[in-house]
């Protein structure tokens, strides 16, 4: 028994080490695709529930690593948050999309922010310069965080969200309904919208507890002036009781998967002819 713990000990360390090197490796190679511009963005259509047209584009970061392989956000943003790198690659985000998006029209433009991007000082200042430099509105700017950064900062989470949201940005909780935050409470941070998290919508059906869940959060957000947008609708099932719940917007693969500007532009196009 003995020496089988040592084993476990031993394998265990090892584990360790190689996650530990490969985030170094990470790290590195974050640096490096910083530089080389080697981040791609591309933009997933969120759709008004009533008019079906496409009112928003949330822009998602893709690495695709040309020599070991594509990257998963999920995967390589822990690394960038935990290394400050979430500073300069969430700037670059927000600056490329806000360029890409404002010769579309009207669209409103969603980036995500981690965190630690609202904790750096002057986070707010270089937003709004962002906004300067690429000439676009701050009326059409919606920043989406999750609840993590409110329960880490409640105090701070209303200073740092405040210069912004007086410039009339709007913003977003993400991935709503995986805490426990209340929408009451969302409201008095200046949430201007939820999301709705796709695990919730998985059993979604009319009349069942999923959809009596989604309904209440709807008629609560509506009573507090808030909007709801519903994600990872992959079924016309779910967008049928979405519609019925009067959910007010959707995005998600029945519509259309995280694509590159040019092919965003050409689906924007064919949806405006229908
Ligand atoms: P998120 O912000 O919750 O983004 C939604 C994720 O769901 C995206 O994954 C999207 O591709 C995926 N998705 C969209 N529709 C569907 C659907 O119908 N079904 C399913 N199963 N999935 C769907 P992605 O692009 O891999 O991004 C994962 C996460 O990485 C994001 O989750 C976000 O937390 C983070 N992320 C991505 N880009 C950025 C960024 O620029 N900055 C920061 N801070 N985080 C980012
Ligand atoms: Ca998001
Ligand atoms: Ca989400
Ligand atoms: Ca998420």
């Amino acid at each position: 028994a003995k020496t089988e713990g040592k084993a476990q000990i031993a394998i265990y360390t090892e584990d360790l080490d190689e996650g530990r090197l490969r985030r170094l490796e990470i790290e590195g190679q974050i640096g490096s695709g910083l530089g080389a511009e080697e981040f791609d963005v591309v933009y997933q259509p969120i759709i008004d529930a009533v008019s079906g047209a496409i009112v928003s584009a949330e822009a998602l970061l893709r690495w695709p690593r040309r020599a070991q392989g594509a990257l998963s956000p999920d995967e390589f943003i822990e690394v960038a948050e935990a290394t400050g790198q979430i500073h300069p690659l969430g700037l670059y985000v927000l600056e490329r999309a806000c360029r890409e998006i404002r010769p579309l029209g009207e669209l409103c433009l969603s980036v995500n922010v981690s965190p630690a991007q609202f904790r750096h000082p002057g986070f707010e200042r270089q937003v709004l310069s962002i906004l300067e430099r690429t000439g676009f509105p701050a009326h059409r700017l919606q920043l989406e965080m999750t609840e993590s950064y409110l329960l880490a900062n409640p105090g701070l989470a209303i200073k740092a969200t405040e210069a912004l949201k007086s410039a009339g940005i709007a913003l977003a909780l993400d991935d709503f309904g995986t805490g426990f935050t209340s929408i009451h409470y969302l409201k008095s941070y200046g949430f201007t919208h939820i999301k709705i998290d796709k695990s919730l919508l998985t059993g979604l059906e009319a009349g069942n507890k999923a959809a009596m869940l989604v309904e209440g959060a709807i008629t609560l957000a509506n009573a507090l002036d808030m909007f709801v947008i519903a994600e990872g609708v992959e079924r016309e099932a779910q967008a049928e009781v979405l519609r019925a719940i009067g959910c007010h917007e959707m995005q998600g693969y029945l519509f259309s998967k995280p694509v590159p500007l040019a092919e965003f532009m050409a689906l924007q196009q064919r949806m405006k002819r229908q």
